[in-house]
């Protein structure tokens, strides 16, 4: 079956470069550094990025320890993105 890439349906991480009306506008985030479900898109500068008409994706996942993992793949469907510490986390994590 064809693999369909898992949307992200919101970010509360606004001071990230991606993200305008708390939604990511780059094609594909990389979730997961092997400690926790971070957003290794995540990104500061001085002016957004990204495209206005694109809704962000994931691309892939490092984290093999959550039920929506499937081959290093996010099969969620939809995934949320907010703060954790100092950092952007996918909160649709849930370990198996
Ligand atoms: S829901 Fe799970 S598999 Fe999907 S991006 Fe988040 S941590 Fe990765």
């Amino acid at each position: 079956m064809p693999m369909t890439m898992s949307k992200i349906d919101g970010c509360d991480v606004i001071d990230c470069a991606y993200n305008m009306d708390r939604q990511c506008h780059t094609p594909a985030i990389t979730v997961g550094d092997g400690k926790c479900a971070m957003c290794d898109t995540y990104t500061k500068a001085d002016r957004k990025g990204g495209a206005s008409d694109v809704i962000g994706g994931v691309g892939a996942c490092r984290e093999s320890d959550c039920i929506h993992n499937l081959a290093l793949e996010c099969n969620a469907g939809n995934i949320h993105v907010g703060f954790h510490q100092n950092h952007a986390d996918c909160e649709t994590y849930t370990r198996r």
